[in-house]
């Protein structure tokens, strides 16, 4: 019986749970989501091509969800990159606070 090399294998789950998760967040959310945030989530760039960034990195075990993503700016998205979004923007300076209530009320609109 052959063997298939364990990364092989860990790769192609990846690549099936990534495609899965990918589902989660409709266009229309998308869309709504820049819609309701009028640009960059993080520093109000709008301007800017606009990218889906998880808060909870989906290497820590976030998701692809309206309430997880956020229209980041590329350089934001770059700069973010898997840290803990909190976290993140304390390193910044960023308001966090005014961030998080932002968020919370346009996920809960969206839901
Ligand atoms: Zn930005």
């Amino acid at each position: 019986m052959p063997t298939r090399s364990r990364a092989a294998t860990y790769a192609r789950r990846r690549k099936r749970r990534m495609a899965k998760v990918d589902h989660d967040l409709t266009d229309e959310q998308w869309d709504s989501l820049k819609n309701a945030w009028g640009g960059c989530a993080y520093c109000g760039a709008s301007d800017a091509a606009l990218q889906k960034d998880c808060m909870l990195p989906i290497s820590r075990g976030g998701r692809y969800t309206a309430t997880n993503v956020v229209p980041a700016c590329g350089s934001c998205n770059a700069s973010k990159c898997n840290i803990e979004v909190t976290t993140w923007m304390r390193r910044k300076k960023l308001d966090e606070r005014t961030f998080l209530v932002r968020q919370a009320q346009i996920a809960a609109e969206l839901d």
